[in-house]
C-alpha cells in the first residue's frame, strides 16, 4: 500500500489499511484515540453517562488520588486552575471557535487550513491574565 502522511505528526507511513491516518507511534495514537473519545462524548449520550458512572465509580475506589496527584504535580496542579479559571472567565461568552467545534470535526478531514481564527492564548503562569489572539494558518500542513 502506498504510503501517507500521518494525521499527527505528518511522517509518511504505509497504512495497514485506507481507513488508517495516523501512524503506530504512541503520542499519535493517542491523539487518534484522545479526537476519537471527544468526538463520542460529543455525539453519544448513553457513552457520555456510562463514562461518567465509571469515573464516579473509580473516584470512590481511589479515594485521595487527586489530592495526593495535585501534591505531587504543583505545575499542572497550577495549570489546571489556571484553566478553570479562564473556563469560568469564559462561561457564557462564546469564542469564535471553540473546542467542541473542533471535537466535532473529522480527524481524517482535519486542516491547519480551517484553524484560523481567534483563540485564547491562556498563560500557565497563574497571576498573568489570559489575551486573545488571532491566528492564520500557512497552508500546507504536511508538505
Ligand atoms: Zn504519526
Amino acid at each position: 500500500m502506498e504510503q501517507v502522511p500521518c494525521s499527527g505528526c505528518c511522517t509518511f507511513f504505509t497504512p495497514r489499511n485506507k481507513a488508517q491516518k495516523f501512524c503506530s507511534r504512541p503520542a499519535c495514537q493517542r491523539l487518534r484515540k484522545a479526537l476519537w473519545q471527544k468526538k463520542k462524548l460529543a455525539t453519544d449520550p448513553e457513552y457520555k453517562e456510562g463514562q461518567r458512572l465509571a469515573q464516579k465509580k473509580w473516584v470512590q475506589n481511589n479515594p485521595g488520588f487527586w489530592k495526593e496527584y495535585r501534591r505531587r504535580n504543583p505545575d499542572k496542579a497550577a495549570r489546571n486552575r489556571s484553566l478553570q479559571r479562564f473556563r469560568n472567565m469564559m462561561q457564557g461568552e462564546k469564542p469564535a471557535f471553540s473546542q467542541s467545534s473542533i471535537a466535532k470535526m473529522d480527524a481524517r478531514k482535519l486542516s491547519i487550513d480551517s484553524l484560523s481564527g481567534q483563540y485564547w492564548l491562556v498563560p500557565e503562569v497563574a497571576k498573568m491574565d489570559a489575551v486573545k489572539i488571532f491566528l492564520t494558518a500557512i497552508p500546507g500542513h504536511c508538505a
